[in-house]
């Protein structure tokens, strides 16, 4: 079994890569089934090298689950309006039913202005103000799908949430603030905290549930973890490592907090690829509603 301890003490690996891997399967059943073509369109503004990289590697994600992949680019020097004025156009396209906007947008652009201009319904990042506001209310929506995989993850230990003490350490509107509201529709307690929260470390003890999306690398240390808690750590951090090369960490430590968990997910191979496959399935649910 991929998430069996290595040894007594150490806590079950949360493993983000398995678990996205039984999402895909599901994903590929739903979309034979329905017999129509599930496809996702993505607005690239600009030739960032990253942004691009990704779009490509997104296309053949995408194809692996039967998913079809339409790209529509701009030039870097798009206005907000032209940027504007493309969305628009998607958003009344019929064929258009999966929508999202790779960032960076060119830096004089106000990104959450476009976001809110993509219509709710084919928002799969779900970062239109509507969506997130639908997230508070429990009405059926695309939410942000960092926050699904999060709650995912929890979810694939079992444990049930109503009644625990969770921590998300970290408030962003994409990232923690989601998070923690998907949380409190479980009713669980959630404390959302953020760079000035007093005493943290002992306010994460108090837990059972500690979600790290702060963006410091290994902040969260084995002293700030209660006895068999679940750690979900979103966090991702490029930082050197012993010889001098990039290394891919999260915001936890996890050679430590492992040694005190109960679960605990790993960077890479946690959250990131679970995002993703969030995001597909968020395609999949706007194409098929
Ligand atoms: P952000 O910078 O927008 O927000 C950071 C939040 O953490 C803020 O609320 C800030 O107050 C809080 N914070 C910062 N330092 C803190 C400290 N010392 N103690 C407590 N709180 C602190 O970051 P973000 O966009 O929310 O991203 C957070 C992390 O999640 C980053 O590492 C990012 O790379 C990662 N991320 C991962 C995924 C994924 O798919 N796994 C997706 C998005 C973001």
């Amino acid at each position: 079994m991929s998430n069996a301890p290595t040894n007594a003490s150490a806590a079950h690996l949360i493993d983000g890569k398995a678990l996205s891997e039984t999402v895909r399967n599901s994903l590929r059943s739903r979309i034979a089934v329905a017999g129509r073509p599930v496809r996702l369109d993505a607005l690239l503004v600009g030739d960032d090298r990253a942004a691009g990289i990704y779009a490509m590697n997104q296309a053949s994600t995408c194809a692996e689950v039967g998913i079809e992949y339409v790209l529509h680019r701009l030039p870097a020097g798009a206005s907000a309006d032209d940027i504007a004025g493309r969305v628009l156009l998607l958003n009344v396209d019929d064929a258009v039913r999966a929508l999202m906007v790779h960032l960076p947008l060119p830096e004089a652009v106000d990104t959450e202005r476009i976001q809110s201009l993509i219509s709710p319904d084919k928002d799969v990042e779900g970062v239109n103000p509507a969506n997130i506001g639908n997230v508070v209310y429990g009405r059926r929506s695309l939410v942000p799908c960092t926050a699904l995989a999060t709650l995912e993850m929890i979810e694939s230990t079992g444990i049930q949430l109503r009644g625990k003490r969770c921590v998300v350490v970290g408030a962003s509107n994409i990232v923690g603030k989601p998070i923690a509201v998907l949380l409190m529709r479980t009713e669980a307690t959630v404390h959302s905290t953020n760079k000035f929260t007093p005493d943290l470390p002992a306010l994460c003890r108090t837990c059972d549930v500690v979600i790290a999306a702060c963006g410091v690398p290994q902040l969260l240390k084995a002293d700030w973890i209660k006895p068999g808690a679940v750690v979900i750590d979103v966090g991702i951090n490029r930082i050197d490592g012993p010889d001098g090369k990039k290394i891919t960490v999260g915001d936890v430590d996890f050679a430590a907090v492992r040694g005190i968990a109960g679960w605990i997910s790993p960077v890479p191979g946690g959250v990131g690829p679970m995002t993703v496959a969030m995001l597909l399935r968020n395609v999949v649910d706007a194409a098929l509603r």
